[in-house]
């Protein structure tokens, strides 16, 4: 059996090992949860965006006419470039406030459409708008993120490509055809790939040694060779 077969069971088994994080279920809010540090690791992220919303809010009028002093204090917590998240921020409730209710717009579009107009956000490009449109429930769209791709490479489910946006689409076809429909199985896996590869499966030196998956592992298979 091919380690692409076993999918199922591999996402299985991690499931059982690692919790899946609570994140917003709303678009507006995944897109600012995306800008809302530079770099930050899960932990900071989440206090970054419990004190943004404790402190401005999560309506995007709040944020427009909240003062810019108190806006760049907020984005000097989240490492470098504050001037540069807070014009972000902006930007993002702009583009939010074209429509009455960005959420149920966003929902009744098209999913190429819904794509596109995700795409308009800063920093969010295909792996962000897959992630958006599967974590907030709005379409059964396979998602994964660096570290969840790696692992899915290592495991030998697809050959990496020349680039990061031919890895990322050999990557998100593995799951297509492993769960094509199936929301929340996608959404499961997209969390339990990452935290693998933030915490076993790293990008400089794996630890095979104690990693569930070592006896159907590709790379593992190659390096004992
Ligand atoms: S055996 Fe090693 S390379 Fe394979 S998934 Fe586990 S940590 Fe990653």
């Amino acid at each position: 059996m091919t380690p692409r077969a076993r999918l199922i069971d591999i996402v299985a088994a991690l499931a059982e090992r690692y919790p899946i994080p609570s994140l917003p279920a709303d678009p507006f809010q995944l897109i600012l949860w995306e800008n809302i540090g530079y770099l930050v690791d899960d932990e900071r992220r989440r206090r970054l965006f419990d004190a943004f919303e404790r402190e401005v809010g999560l309506d995007p009028r709040a944020i427009l006419s909240a003062d810019p002093k108190h806006l760049l204090r907020l984005a000097q917590a989240g490492g470098m470039r504050p001037e540069t998240r807070v014009e972000r921020w902006r930007a993002i409730t702009h583009i939010v406030l074209e429509s009455d209710d960005f959420s149920a717009t966003v929902r009744g579009l098209p999913l190429k459409a819904a794509r596109a107009l995700l795409k308009r956000f800063p920093t969010i490009g295909d792996p962000g708008a897959d992630k958006i449109l599967l974590l907030s429930g709005i379409a059964a769209t396979p998602a994964l993120e660096s570290n969840g791709l790696r692992v899915l490479a290592r495991l030998g489910c697809f050959a990496e490509g020349a680039s990061y946006d031919r890895s990322y689409k050999a990557g998100v076809a593995v799951l297509t055809r492993e769960g094509a429909t199936d929301g929340a199985w996608l959404a499961t896996a997209f969390h339990v790939l990452r935290e693998h590869g933030k915490a076993l499966c790293r990008r400089g030196e794996p630890n095979c040694v104690v990693c569930p998956l070592d006896a159907v592992c590709w790379h593992i298979a190659v390096r004992t060779l």
